[in-house]
């Protein structure tokens, strides 16, 4: 009995999304083997979240504003 799965290569340029876990920065394939996406596994997911919940995530100043109100004067 051969399962014959495709696994996904490093195919970044078709399509296959890939990102860096937020917590141990190791890549994480934007599919279904990876279902605590963007994190690569529970565990990390739970660091992240213990991290807000102990740092409260303070954000350090710099207000992105995607459309500048500039003053046309
Ligand atoms: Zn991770």
């Amino acid at each position: 009995m051969t399962h014959n799965t495709m696994i996904n290569q490093t195919q970044n340029a078709q399509g296959a999304l890939t990102l860096k876990c937020p917590s141990c920065q190791k890549i994480v394939f934007w599919n279904d083997d990876y279902p605590f996406r963007p994190f690569c596994s529970d565990r990390c997911r739970l660091i992240d979240l213990g991290e807000w919940a102990s740092e409260n995530h303070r954000i350090a100043g710099e207000p992105a504003k995607p459309f500048s109100d500039f003053d046309e004067n």
